[in-house]
């Protein structure tokens, strides 16, 4: 019997585990919504481009710090 809830839960896009397991992030990414984690949103903060295998273009959220220009 086929289950649509199921298939549509929610789930971390990098870990997998759903909301059963733990608390998840709503996110908004090129018109779709995805889901992370607590303790993998650190990732997508500092390290996004390890994301770049499951999101499309993760690798280059990160602003490049070395050029930027922001230092009085
Ligand atoms: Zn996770």
């Amino acid at each position: 019997m086929p289950d649509p809830e199921a298939k549509s839960a929610p789930r971390c896009l990098y870990c997998r585990r759903d909301s059963a397991q733990v608390p998840l992030l709503p996110l908004r990414y090129r018109e779709e919504e995805v889901w992370i984690c607590p303790q993998h949103l650190p990732i997508l903060i500092h390290n996004p481009a390890q994301l770049a295998g499951i999101l499309p273009g993760a690798e280059h959220f990160a602003l490049d710090e070395d050029a930027g220009d922001h230092h009085d």
